[in-house]
């Protein structure tokens, strides 16, 4: 494992965190060094936050899958690259050490050139999450085509969008995908799509589930037939440090999808950096992110990050309940996972099983646990640190965004402070800042804020796909010299961060201010819920009410006449957890609530329909079930 830049202590955290504030050129100087470059820099950074301009390691030539590939040849030649875990356990999971990898990825980067693929071509990637995706992405780096991966559960409607916004000329597929105990036949999604897209020219196909597809003369082919003979080396394209790497479209929970662009060297420095010392990983680690390629967790952490630093990585097709709710732990136990990195909303379905499903499994060979994508209440947190880490595994809870490629605040696993509800300290290179609404810094510690970064890191978004104007309107104009997350946040007594969640998911009842977050964590702690969702609705006297859609346990309540009850006390819960000022207004018991697909709940459909604004709902195509909408606002308060 590469010891250099690794961090080992907390000395050595706020040591290179000084150095990474005070001289960042010189600190990432030395990080990148020992990358493979056809050419190194002329310049560290060039950046102009105002115009969302930055630039890292202009002038610098390389290619990334010579870095996440050909640099390990030699000393790791026969270690695994990947192992892959189907979704059915009773099928053959499949293992490729790093030589068998990149024998793939050349061979398929020459198809990719057969099929007329050329450097800066956009590639959209519809694919299961089984090797070959794996292998695509790296393809389309290996010749220089930006890849834009869309998760293979989007609607044909999500798929158009995005093919059409980045003019793809070839899109990558399957016949057809197993998720749990579901089959999709994935290629006629992408053939309904294809319909409204006059760009693409040609549609390569895995022969996966080996169900009957319709191919279309002259436009599909498939990846089998295409491999046939084709040579198994291919000469990586040499890249410009600031060329396009990817393509890929956020959630959504806040609004349309934004085409977030992220460049070559800077975000292969930021990926791999990340990657080996949030997780503190070391050689023999086997590493598992449950995250789907189609989320930038699964490129920044389950492709590029481990790759770089030359980790086993573990691939899994299925979902956490399938066959049943041990599914992960039989996984863990049966590859000996050692750091595992999740979602909150993947261990709350979890938590709700029975606990057999976890006790059952050893888990000795866990090591580092890690959690991404939302707040981890800290019921969840102290379930997954007593029954799967066995308090034994640190938890790194790691904040990031599509738009900042790679962890921005996080623990460093053993090393720097692991507390319930706080991401923790900023990572080297990040340097967080708290904003009034008008901009002011806020000093100190024990404070709330907007939460912005002072200074470019090497990972932050290049811009928005084909609308640079877009990037500086939403990330880098509201406060002009920072760049805006979004987020609120609280910085503790000691300094460490605790992100309250989206900025305009700040809740003000008379005056008082409340995070969605905290409210939410109040109602969990109530024996009947599952989960929750609060939102703000306007409010004759308060200015704003508190509207909480609940989930209950199976058997929470008998019938109709049974609900007041459960109310009533989840109401006391939230008394004595917060006080009577953050007691729910309304509370609307729910089966389901609107989830993106990468497990976010979308509260801006939740505030319209407490609104009552229901025919305005924005874009909903990203939505993991619609039909909950429906549900919702039959059911509204
Ligand atoms: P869109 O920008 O289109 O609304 P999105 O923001 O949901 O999409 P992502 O980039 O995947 O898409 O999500 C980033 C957001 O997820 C962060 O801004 C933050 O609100 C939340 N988040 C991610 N990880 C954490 C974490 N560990 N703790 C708290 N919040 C987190
Ligand atoms: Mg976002």
């Amino acid at each position: 494992m590469p010891e250099h830049a690794r961090i080992r202590s907390i000395e050595g955290y706020h040591e290179a965190y000084h150095l990474s504030i005070n001289h960042p050129e010189e600190f990432w100087a030395s990080v990148a060094a020992p990358f493979t470059w056809r050419r190194k820099w002329d310049k560290v950074l060039s950046s102009d936050m105002p115009a969302g301009r930055n630039e890292w390691f202009q002038g610098a030539r390389l290619n990334i899958t010579e870095n996440c590939l050909d640099r390990h040849l030699a000393t790791r030649g026969n270690k695994l690259a990947l192992i892959w875990e189907p979704n059915d356990p009773k099928q053959r999971h499949l293992r490729l050490t790093y030589r068998e990898l990149h024998q793939q990825v050349c061979q398929f980067a020459n198809v990719l050139h057969n099929n007329g693929v050329e450097k800066g071509d956009r590639v959209c990637i519809y694919m299961p999450m089984i090797p070959q995706l794996a292998v695509a992405v790296l393809a389309c780096a290996r010749i220089g085509a930006v890849h834009s991966v869309i998760f293979a559960g989007f609607s044909a409607t999500a798929i158009a969008d995005r093919v059409n916004d980045a003019q793809a000329s070839v899109v990558l597929t399957a016949d057809g995908l197993n998720r749990g105990p579901k089959q999709i036949p994935v290629k006629r999604v992408v053939d309904e799509a294809l319909e409204t897209c006059p760009s693409v020219r040609r549609v390569i196909v895995v022969e996966h589930l080996g169900w009957p597809v319709q191919m279309e003369e002259g436009r599909d082919v498939w990846y089998h037939e295409e491999v046939e003979g084709v040579a198994k080396t291919c000469p990586a394209e040499e890249m410009d440090a600031e060329d396009p790497l990817f393509i890929l479209y956020t959630s959504g929970s806040t609004g349309k999808p934004k085409g977030v662009v992220h460049s070559t060297a800077g975000y292969m420095v930021w990926a791999d950096y990340t990657f080996r010392n949030v997780f503190q990983v070391e050689e023999n680690d086997i590493y598992w992110c449950t995250a789907d390629v189609g989320w930038v967790t699964g490129h920044s952490y389950l492709l590029y990050g481990p790759l770089l630093a030359g980790s086993t990585s573990l691939m899994f097709e299925g979902v956490p309940t399938y066959p049943d709710a041990g599914r992960f732990w039989e996984v863990i136990d049966k590859h000996s996972v050692s750091i595992f990195y999740t979602a909150p909303t993947a261990i709350r379905s979890l938590m709700a099983a029975p606990l057999d499903n976890v006790l059952s499994y050893s888990l000795d060979s866990l090591r580092v646990l890690g959690s991404v994508g939302e707040p981890i209440n800290e019921e969840a947190w102290h379930w997954y640190h007593t029954h799967v880490g066995k308090e034994r595994c640190p938890i790194v809870d790691t904040w990031w965004q599509t738009e900042t490629g790679g962890i921005m605040i996080s623990a460093l696993a053993g090393i720097t402070p692991s507390v319930p509800a706080r991401a923790g300290l900023p990572l080297p290179g990040v340097h967080p800042v708290l904003l009034t609404q008008e901009g002011q810094e806020i000093e100190g510690n024990d404070q709330e804020g907007y939460l912005a970064i002072k200074q470019s890191w090497p990972g932050i978004i290049r811009t928005t796909y084909g609308d640079h104007e877009r990037a500086v309107q939403t990330y880098f104009s509201t406060y002009p010299g920072y760049y805006f997350t979004g987020d609120g946040a609280r910085r503790d007594e000691n300094g460490l961060y605790r992100i309250i969640g989206r900025v305009d998911d700040v809740i003000n009842v008379s005056g008082h201010r409340f995070g969605t977050a905290e409210i939410e964590n109040a109602i969990n702690q109530n024996p009947n819920v599952v989960e929750s969702a609060v939102v703000g609705y306007p409010h004759d006297v308060k200015g704003q009410g508190i509207y909480a859609y609940i989930i209950c346990r199976e058997g929470a309540f008998r019938n109709e006449a049974d609900k007041p009850r459960v109310e009533a006390s989840i109401i006391e819960t939230v008394v004595a957890e917060i006080g009577k000022i953050a007691k729910p207004d309304k509370i609307q018991l729910v089966s389901g609530l609107p989830k993106t697909r990468s497990g976010k709940i979308m509260r801006r459909i939740l505030r319209k329909v407490a609104e009552g604004e229901t025919s305005s709902l924005g874009d909903t195509t990203t939505l993991l079930d619609p039909a909950v909408v429906d549900e919702i606002i039959k059911g509204k308060k």
